[in-house]
């Protein structure tokens, strides 16, 4: 699968998106058609297409990228109340395909809901 999809060129600087975060391994941008009133991405610069790709080589990458929503999370004054979504494939609703992380807050989540 061709690793260049839209985030790759967002990563890239070719096409423009609000960054709200990056490091060496990630960056952080707000999603384009908020699904919540925080919305972002939080996308390794490394192309995954999807989490089921992910290997064992993948695993401090992981590991940091679930860190970094936390530290994202209270950067935007969220860490009390967020969801994290990953849609892995079509039928999951994933339409870019490369692996991100969904962070939504600052809306009303129904109970033991998803
Ligand atoms: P998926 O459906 O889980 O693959 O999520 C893809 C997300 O990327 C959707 O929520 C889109 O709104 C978002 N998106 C697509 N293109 C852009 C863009 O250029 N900037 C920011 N977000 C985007």
């Amino acid at each position: 699968m061709s690793d260049d999809t839209i985030f790759s060129k967002i990563i890239r600087g070719e096409i423009p998106a609000e960054r709200v975060y990056e490091d060496e391994l990630c960056i952080c941008i707000k999603d384009i058609n908020p699904q919540a009133p925080t919305h972002v991405l939080v996308i390794p610069r490394k192309a995954i297409p999807r989490l089921a790709d992910a290997t064992d080589e993948d695993k401090a990458l992981l590991g940091h990228l679930m860190l970094s929503v936390g530290e994202i999370a209270r950067k935007l004054g969220v860490d009390e109340a967020f969801r994290v979504v990953v849609n892995n494939g079509e039928a999951a609703g994933q339409t870019v395909f490369h692996l991100h992380l969904h962070i939504l807050a600052n809306k009303t989540f129904s109970e033991g809901s998803l």
